[in-house]
């Protein structure tokens, strides 16, 4: 059994999930062909830094950066490098805060210029199949019902769900129980109470499900190496309606970027 948050509880995610937000929107200003993922990550992390937040991924079980930017075939977990993005490309942005004692974590796929419309319909897709999950995060339902709306929206698309990585609960640690599947069957998994903090994070391939781990250990890449995108916001499990802490309004409703 899960213990819910308490209403202080929430509040500080909510700081922590409002400054993840508004660090995606920053980086997403800065994506562009031509510019490294390096300078996505020195980007977030001043972002971060500014509003008293530390970078929680930045040392997290030896992970060297603050955020993971994964491009094109890397589902999540890559390392910010020298890669300099390029028209057509697509990068993940995934970004944790710790502050005030409680966790942030949310993520975004950004298209790099213009992208193929396979591409395009990739995230749409898989940024829709993550308010499905929303929607099935109510009090009285199970994680695996979040796993099947998602998965069945996901696959009525053509696309798969990768089976290895999941959502999870949040609060003092960033990654608390339950864990939250992308795929599954109604009625199973964890029950759902009102007050419980999860991220939900479905990553969702063009190709096949089937993915592999680099050499160096984190990065998650596709077998098949077509793209991978990934979505993810922290929500309050309610009745009748979750409610939201992260939001990508920032990035989508700022009036100088939209995607
Ligand atoms: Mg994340
Ligand atoms: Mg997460």
């Amino acid at each position: 059994m899960v213990k819910p948050k308490t209403e202080e509880e929430i509040a500080l995610l909510r700081e922590n999930a409002i400054i993840v937000s508004k660090t995606l929107a920053e980086v997403g200003k800065a994506v562009a062909p031509g510019v490294s993922t390096l300078e996505l990550n020195r980007v977030a992390e001043t972002c971060i830094r500014d509003h008293g937040a530390i970078p929680s991924f930045l040392g997290f079980e030896g992970f060297p950066a603050a955020i993971c930017a994964s491009v094109n075939d890397v589902v999540v977990h890559g390392f910010p490098s020298d890669y300099i993005l390029k028209e057509g490309d697509i990068v993940t942005a995934d970004i944790g805060t710790l502050y005030k004692g409680y966790n942030g974590d949310s993520a975004y796929t950004f298209p790099v210029g213009e992208v193929s419309k396979e591409t395009r319909k990739l995230l749409d897709v898989t940024k829709a199949s993550l308010y499905k999950g929303i929607e099935a995060a109510v009090e009285g339902n199970r994680t695996g019902d979040i796993g099947y709306a998602v998965q069945s929206y996901v696959e009525s698309f053509g696309f798969s769900v990768v089976r290895e990585l999941e959502g999870h609960g949040i609060g003092k640690e960033m990654h608390e129980m339950p864990g939250v599947p992308n795929y599954g069957r109604r009625g199973r998994g964890a029950l759902l109470t009102d007050g419980m903090t999860i991220c939900i994070e479905p990553m969702v391939n063009a190709g096949g499900k089937s993915v592999y781990l680099d050499r160096n250990g984190w990065a998650v890449h596709t077998s098949d190496r077509k793209n991978s995108a990934h979505y993810e916001l922290t929500v309050v499990v309610r009745r009748g309606k979750a409610e939201l802490l992260s939001t990508f309004d920032f990035i989508e409703k700022d009036g100088t970027i939209r995607f």
